[in-house]
């Protein structure tokens, strides 16, 4: 972390906070949460302490890091009429530092990757998220344990590090790894007074993301099985679904790659200014499919439907993959315990041959 806050970086960490891991700003390796690891279920997060002193053992919390360059309230624009009668209008661009975080995952990653596509498209790249995202320094880590709900070994996006990261690292049981992802990583690397990695330690790390993958007993079915939920646009699972949603969107909200939004024109009530305001929208809310008075998805299985099946099929049409990385959050913290590993078996069992 020195060198980092040397170089300028402000750092952010994994802290337990509220009782959940969160991103916080971290300023010493003490500040990381020791022997911490996360119980996962459907519905269920729990942070228990064990004996050992490993600082990354945790399983993700509710956020990925998509909050830190998607927020998810935020001013695009203000406006106010000038003395003269003109109306000036001002683009409102965040103020960022160069920001390195610690021990992000792999499926995180993957994630970030499918943002950039969305947000950094050539045609349309979004200079709010643009400007948070040019700033970063990751910090990526391979995952030695996986929660009950990640299925990133189905989608390939985990449990070890795959790109997209610039400084790699995989916390053993007696010390650290670390490799260049970047070159603004090797200039770190280059930096620190590091020993060569022993054939020991190589196989230890094998071992540990073998072990996560392991660990995993939920799984998506691959692209080509996934895009078959269109040919289930009827199926009455759907609306069993329907029936136990509470359509509260709290899977869209922890979804590392849900990037739906909706803008508000907000005028001050003497009508001398008025701004533009963006904040995370969900398929599950109840204007998000509204077309001036008319709701296209007034019914909560309608919701999951439009969410699941562009999530996981139309997503391949249009960034050439499904929009799930595996980390099971969604299902982790849905307050039902609906699980999309288990809505897309239900919905494709026994139908594959004949779809
Ligand atoms: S759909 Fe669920 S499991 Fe897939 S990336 Fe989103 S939150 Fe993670
Ligand atoms: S699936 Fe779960 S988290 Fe998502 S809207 Fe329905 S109840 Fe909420």
């Amino acid at each position: 972390m020195d060198v980092l806050h040397h170089l300028g970086y402000r750092t952010l960490g994994p802290v337990v906070d509220a009782e959940t891991i969160q991103w916080r700003q971290v300023d010493t390796v003490d500040a990381l949460p020791t022997g911490v690891h996360a119980r996962q279920g459907a519905g269920e997060y729990r942070l228990e302490v064990q004996s050992d002193d490993r600082l990354f053992a945790w399983n993700h919390g509710p956020q990925a890091i998509k909050p830190l360059l998607f927020s998810a309230e935020e001013r695009l624009w203000r406006e106010r009429l000038m003395v003269d009668g003109q109306i000036e209008t001002k683009q409102t661009l965040p103020e960022v530092e160069p920001t390195a975080i610690f021990g992000v995952r792999a499926c995180d990653l993957a994630a970030l990757a499918l943002q950039d596509r969305h947000f950094l498209s050539p045609q349309h790249p979004d200079p709010h998220y643009k400007i948070r995202r040019e700033a970063l320094f990751l910090i990526g880590i391979d995952c030695a344990f996986s929660a009950a709900t990640c299925f990133c070994t189905s989608t390939g996006d985990g449990p070890s590090l795959g790109e997209g990261f610039d400084l790699g690292m995989a916390e053993l049981d007696d010390g650290y790894l670390f490799w260049r992802g970047s070159a603004k990583g090797s200039e770190i690397i280059d930096r620190l007074s590091l020993e060569p990695a022993t054939e020991a330690q190589l196989n230890s790390m094998i071992q540990a993301t073998d072990r996560a993958a392991a660990q995993q007993h939920r799984f998506l079915p691959g692209e080509t099985e996934l895009k078959q939920l269109y040919d289930r646009l009827n199926h009455e699972h759907w609306d069993e679904i329907g029936e136990r949603c509470l359509s509260c969107g709290n899977c869209t909200a922890v979804c590392p790659t849900c990037f739906c939004y909706s803008t508000g024109y907000q005028r001050t009530l003497d009508g001398r200014s008025a701004e533009m305001k963006r904040q995370w929208d969900s398929c599950f809310s109840p204007t998000h499919s509204s077309m001036g008075q008319f709701m296209v998805r007034g019914e909560t299985a309608l919701r999951y439907r439009q969410w699941l099946t562009h999530k996981l099929a139309g997503w391949q049409e249009q960034f050439g993959r499904s929009g799930c990385v595996g980390c099971g959050r969604c299902i982790t913290w849905c307050p039902v315990g609906i699980d999309l590993t288990q809505a897309v078996a239900a919905l494709l069992d026994g139908g594959l041959a004949d779809a």
